[in-house]
């Protein structure tokens, strides 16, 4: 036993001298200290509290080193033994951290208040009125957020002085059960309405039908997110179409099944009956994988239809020879509290009636949705590949932006998934929100109503 002590003492002792031999008299000097702050300027009257970390010679963290603190300007800012700074007047100075002979220090920016800006709303959920521990913030340029907590009845008010624009308005919940919601405005607007949020949920159960019990995992980025990249192309849009930017633009469910009407006196070839029950069994399957009655058949002589073609509270369907044989093309209408009331659906010839991907595609197009590359899904298109039928995703994401719409009429709360998107994007991905002006470019902003339309697939 006594060769292995040995042994071991040997290896000790050439560790200790590899690494130059100054470590047995005590502990580490410290030869640098690091000051960090969490905010790049502070508004008059603000605290921050720095960080200053002593490090030795090989940049390894030092702990237990008394830190010294001071303010080379104090009538801009000052600071505690403790590393509290408080902003005093605006200007600029520099924050010292010394140990041990060795200073770090943190520039400081002190900015003058500007005309306050004030937000107030009320948050709402699937559950109701938002519950359980939900902040909202305003965030102003670089200085620190202003955080309040939102109240049992899901309503908040917040002010702040830091200058910057836009604004952005951030609703957190801690549960993480609900996606982070972004409202960004310009300055001059935060404040010109109540904010009415209803907040996303981060995963869906779907509710009945083929896919019943199954979850999906909700990425408003991802349903946004249009398959291509053509801002020009007012076709080119996500699942979620950009137009909900202004709010969710679907057919109320409690007018559900929408009745369909195949308009032969507008149609450019016969629709027989052949193509009729080939047309419905496709109906009755999407209703089977949805969960719920979507549509109803109708016949055109006993419903309004206008010159163009449209029936308010129905879907039109007819054959048109100026499309692709074999596509279709689907355009649709809502009104001014979003509720879609009327489609159109054309196809290229007869036979894509019986086509489950041709028919399924432009049905979800009458209900309002547009298309996807984010997962498999009977919206394909524009280079992506299409599922033959209603997706896990399809369903998922259909039922709750349904389940939404209806909260959102029913509380007016029309800031919904288009800022839980935004919230998703800067707040969980770090990414840039999407810009109002692209969506102003595609000419989608903010209308109060208008129409959708497909592009042809
Ligand atoms: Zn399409």
């Amino acid at each position: 036993m006594w060769w292995r002590h040995r042994g071991r003492r040997a290896v000790l002792l050439l560790l200790l001298g590899a690494c130059g031999g100054d470590s047995p008299a005590g502990p580490d000097p410290v030869s640098s200290v690091q000051v960090t702050a969490p905010y790049e300027a502070l508004v008059i009257g603000d605290t921050e509290q720095l960080v200053a970390t002593a490090l030795d010679a090989h940049g390894a963290t030092l702990s237990g080193r008394v830190i010294d603190w001071s303010s080379r300007d104090p009538a801009v800012a000052t600071v505690t033994q403790s590393g509290v700074v408080t902003a005093v007047s605006s200007g600029t100075t520099t924050i010292e951290a010394t140990s041990e002979g060795k200073r770090g220090e943190r520039a400081v920016t002190v900015l003058a208040p500007a005309s306050p800006v004030s937000a107030s709303g009320q948050l709402f959920t699937i559950e109701g009125i938002a519950s359980g521990p939900v902040t909202a913030t305003l965030r102003i340029g670089v200085s620190p957020p202003r955080s309040v907590s939102v109240s049992a009845d899901g309503r908040f008010s917040l002010t702040s002085a830091a200058p910057g624009d836009p604004v952005d308005l951030v609703i957190s919940a801690s549960s993480g059960s609900y996606l982070p919601t972004l409202v960004r405005l310009p300055r001059s607007t935060i404040a010109a309405s109540e904010h009415r949020i209803l907040l996303t949920p981060r995963r869906w159960t779907i509710v009945g039908g083929t896919y019943a019990s199954s979850t999906v995992d909700i990425s408003p980025n991802q349903a946004f997110t249009p398959p291509c990249t053509s801002a020009s192309d007012i076709n080119c849009d996500g699942f979620y179409p950009k137009s909900w930017a202004t709010g969710i633009k679907l057919w109320d469910t409690a007018t559900l099944p929408a009745r369909v009407a195949f308009d032969h006196s507008r149609t450019a070839a016969p629709i027989s009956a052949t193509d009729s029950v080939a047309f419905w069994s496709i109906v009755r399957q999407m209703e089977a994988d949805i969960g719920r009655p979507l549509f109803r058949p109708a016949m055109a002589s006993e419903l309004t239809v206008d010159a163009d073609g449209w029936s308010a509270g129905a879907v039109m369907v007819r054959i048109d020879a100026s499309l692709t044989p074999g596509r279709g093309y689907t355009n649709w209408r809502w009104d001014n509290r979003g509720v879609v009331f009327s489609a159109v659906a054309r196809f290229g010839s007869a036979a894509p009636l019986g086509s489950i991907s041709v028919v399924t595609h432009e049905l979800l197009h009458a209900l309002g949705f547009k298309h996807s590359c984010a997962w498999s899904t009977v919206m394909g298109g524009y280079g992506c590949s299409s599922a033959p039928g209603l997706t896990r995703q399809d369903v998922g994401y259909a039922q709750l932006a349904f389940q939404l719409a209806g909260i959102q009429r029913a509380a007016n709360a029309y800031r919904n998934l288009y800022d839980a998107m935004q919230g998703e994007r800067v707040v969980v991905l770090g990414l840039e929100p999407v810009s109002l002006t692209f969506t102003q470019a595609l000419g989608l902003a903010p209308t109060p109503w208008g129409g959708g339309q497909d592009g042809a697939r």
